[in-house]
C-alpha cells in the first residue's frame, strides 16, 4: 500500500509473443486514468525478460531487470513467456524466477462474470477470488524413482508448512475485507455480491490428514486469532473434489477461495473455463513487498504479431496491481470501464466473437474511463 501522495513506478515486462501487444495496451489504459484517481500519473520502466531474450542473450531474467524492480518499482506487469516445447539447456522460466527472487508467495486469480449462463438458463453473477499458495506443496519437485521387487515405483514428496499456510491464509482474510470495501465503493446496482465476505478453505484432509490437516488447522487459526476477521468474515471448508463440483454447479456461492498449490492450480484453470476466453482472465503474483500482475494466458504464438489478441486480461491485471498497491478507486474505475466495453459488445476481439483489434479494445476502455 504505497499509493498515497506520490507517483507509482510500474515496471513493464512484455516478454514474448502477444505480451508485446497486450502490455502496451494495458499501459495506455493506466495512462488514461482520469487525474484525481491517482495521486500522480504513474511512471513506467520498460524491462527485458523472456524466452526470446534468452535466445539472444543466454539469460531469461536479467539481473538488471531484477535490480530495477527491487530498486525503483512499486509493482510490475508481466506479459507472457513462450514455453519451449523441449528442454533447453540453461533456460528457466522468468516468471518462476520472479516469484522466487521477489518472494511472491501467492497467485491470485479473480473469476468474474456479470452474466454467467448456468444449466438452468438463469443468469447469475460469478465474483470469486482464488488464492493459490505458490511456494510449496508438490511443487517442491522432490521425486524419486525406485526399483522394487514388483517393478519400478515413484514417490513424490509434498511439503506443507505452517509459515507458508499462515501467510497465504492471512492474505485470504485481508483480501476478503478489501474486496468488501471495494464493493462498497461501487454503485449499488453494480454490486454482484451483497452477502458478508467469506473465505473457503480447500483441502483433502480426509485423505491427507497430516499435510492437509496442518494446512486447514493453520488457515483456520488465522481466522480464529483475529477479532477483526471473526467479526467481519465467514469461514467455510470444502474438500477439493466437492469444491470442483460446487464451483461448476453454483459458482456464485464463492467469494474468496484459498488453496494449497496443486489444488489451486487445478481449480483456478477450471474456474477460468466458467467465464470464457483466456483473454479475459487476469492474475497477480503477490508477496508482502511486491506484486506482479500477469494475464493468465500464454504468449499465444498462433495469433502473435497480428494486433488481434484480447488485451482485457492484461488490462484487468493492471487493475489488480493498482488494487494491491492501495489505489482501489483507480482499480475500480478500470474494472467498470472493462465491464461496460464487454456489456456493450460492439468492440471485441475475435476470441470473444468480435472483429476488433487489440488497439481498438484498449481505445474503447480508455474512452469509457
Ligand atoms: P504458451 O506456450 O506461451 O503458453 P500456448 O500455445 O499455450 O502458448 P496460450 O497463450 O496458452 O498459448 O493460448 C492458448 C490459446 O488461447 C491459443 O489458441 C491462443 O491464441 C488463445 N489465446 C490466449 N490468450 C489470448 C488472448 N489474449 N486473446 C485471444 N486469444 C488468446
Ligand atoms: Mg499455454
Amino acid at each position: 500500500a504505497a499509493a498515497a501522495g506520490r507517483a507509482l513506478t510500474i515496471g513493464l515486462i512484455p516478454a514474448d509473443g502477444i505480451g508485446r501487444e497486450v502490455i502496451p495496451a494495458a499501459r495506455r489504459v493506466l495512462e488514461a486514468l482520469p487525474s484525481g484517481l491517482l495521486a500522480a500519473r504513474p511512471r513506467f520502466v520498460d524491462l527485458d525478460a523472456g524466452f526470446e531474450y534468452f535466445q539472444r542473450h543466454g539469460v531469461a531474467l536479467p539481473e538488471e531487470t531484477l535490480a530495477a524492480l527491487k530498486g525503483d518499482c512499486d509493482g510490475a506487469l508481466f506479459g507472457a513467456v513462450s514455453s519451449p516445447s523441449h528442454k533447453v539447456a540453461g533456460y528457466s522460466s522468468p516468471i518462476v524466477g520472479l516469484r522466487k527472487r521477489l518472494d511472491l508467495y501467492a497467485n491470485v486469480r479473480p473469476v468474474i462474470s456479470g452474466a454467467a449462463a448456468t444449466a438452468s438458463g438463469a443468469r447469475r453473477a460469478i465474483d470469486m477470488l482464488i488464492i493459490r499458495e505458490n511456494t510449496e506443496c508438490l511443487y517442491i519437485k522432490d521425486e524419486e524413482l525406485h526399483d522394487g521387487p514388483d517393478g519400478r515405483y515413484a514417490v513424490a514428496k509434498r511439503r506443507i508448512s505452517e509459515r507458508a499456510s499462515r501467510r497465504v491464509g492471512e492474505m485470504a482474510f485481508a483480501m476478503a475485507l478489501q474486496r468488501d470495501g471495494m464493493r462498497r465503493l461501487a454503485p449499488e446496482a453494480e454490486r454482484t455480491w451483497k452477502a458478508r465476505p467469506k473465505v473457503t478453505i480447500v483441502h483433502k484432509s480426509n485423505v491427507l490428514s497430516v499435510t492437509d490437516g496442518l494446512w486447514r488447522e493453520t488457515v483456520r487459526g488465522v481466522h480464529a486469532a483475529s477479532a477483526q476477521y471473526r467479526d467481519a468474515v465467514d469461514v467455510e471448508e470444502q474438500l477439493v473434489d466437492s469444491m470442483v463440483y460446487r464451483m461448476f454447479r453454483e459458482p456464485e456461492a464463492f467469494d474468496v477461495v484459498v488453496a494449497p498449490n496443486m489444488y489451486g492450480d487445478i481449480i483456478s484453470d477450471g474456474a477460468a473455463a466458467l467465464v470464457g476466453s483466456l483473454g479475459l482472465v487476469p492474475s497477480a503474483n503477490v508477496g508482502d513487498a511486491f506484486v506482479v500482475g500477469e494475464p493468465v494466458h500464454g504468449s499465444a504464438p498462433d495469433i502473435a504479431g497480428r494486433n488481434i489478441a484480447n488485451p482485457i486480461a492484461a488490462i484487468r491485471s493492471a487493475a489488480m496491481l493498482l488494487e494491491r498497491l492501495g489505489c482501489e478507486p483507480a482499480a475500480l474505475a478500470i474494472y467498470r470501464a472493462v465491464d461496460r466495453v464487454l456489456a456493450d459488445g460492439r468492440v471485441a476481439t475475435p476470441d470473444i466473437g468480435g472483429r476488433s483489434t487489440t488497439t481498438e479494445v484498449a481505445d474503447a476502455v480508455c474512452s469509457q474511463l
